[in-house]
C-alpha cells in the first residue's frame, strides 16, 4: 500500500495496523545536534552504499523529510568505474557536509546518501522480536510468543502485514 504524504508538513501517514509516531525517527547533525532528517525508514534495514559506506534513504519507498541546506553546484568523485557527480547537502547550522545525491537538487528526490556526520538514533532500532501486527516490542522470543497467544496475533497475520508493507530491495552501486 502506498504511503500518503502531504508535502512540506510532517507526515500524515496511512499504513493500516501500525502506530504512527513510533515509525518516525529524527536524524541530527553529530557536530551541532541540528535536526537534519525525519524518516520512517526501518533502522534495522538501513542499507549502506558499497563504494563509500554511506547510509541510503530512498524517498520513493520511505518518507524522507529533509531540513538540510542544498549546496550550490556539484562535485566529482573518482570511483573505480569512472567519475561520479555529487550534489551536496550540508547542516544548515554548522555547514558540515552531511549528505549527497547523484541527481541535481531540483530533480525529484530519490536516493539520498548520508555520511557518518549524521547521528542515527540506533537505540530506537526495532528489536527483532517485534510483533509485526501491532508493533509491540518484546525482549525475547518467549515474550513474543506469549504476546501472540494473548492477543491472537498470529504469524500468518504478520506475514500478511509484511506483504502489504513489502518494499523492493534497494540496489546500490
Ligand atoms: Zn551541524
Ligand atoms: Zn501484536
Amino acid at each position: 500500500m502506498p504511503k500518503i504524504v502531504t508535502s512540506k508538513r510532517l507526515p500524515v501517514y496511512t499504513n493500516k495496523g501500525q502506530k504512527e509516531d513510533d515509525n518516525f525517527n529524527a536524524f541530527h547533525c553529530k557536530r551541532c545536534r541540528t535536526h537534519l532528517v525525519t524518516t520512517d525508514a526501518e533502522l534495522a534495514q538501513l542499507p549502506r552504499r558499497r563504494t563509500d559506506g554511506a547510509m541510503v534513504l530512498d524517498a520513493r519507498l520511505q518518507v524522507v523529510q529533509l531540513y538540510t541546506l542544498r549546496k550550490e553546484g556539484s562535485r566529482t568523485i573518482r570511483r573505480e568505474k569512472g567519475v561520479e557527480r555529487q550534489y551536496v547537502h550540508a547542516c544548515p547550522s554548522c555547514d558540515q557536509e552531511v549528505a549527497y545525491t547523484s541527481k541535481p537538487h531540483e530533480a525529484e528526490l530519490e536516493l539520498i546518501y548520508l555520511s557518518d556526520a549524521v547521528d542515527v538514533p540506533w537505540h530506537r532500532m526495532k528489536s527483532p522480536w517485534t510483533c509485526k501486527v501491532c508493533g509491540y516490542i518484546c525482549q525475547n522470543l518467549q515474550q513474543l510468543q506469549l504476546h501472540r497467544k494473548q492477543r491472537d496475533h498470529t504469524e500468518e497475520m504478520e506475514n500478511e502485514q509484511e506483504e502489504k508493507n513489502q518494499l523492493k530491495p534497494i540496489v546500490v552501486g
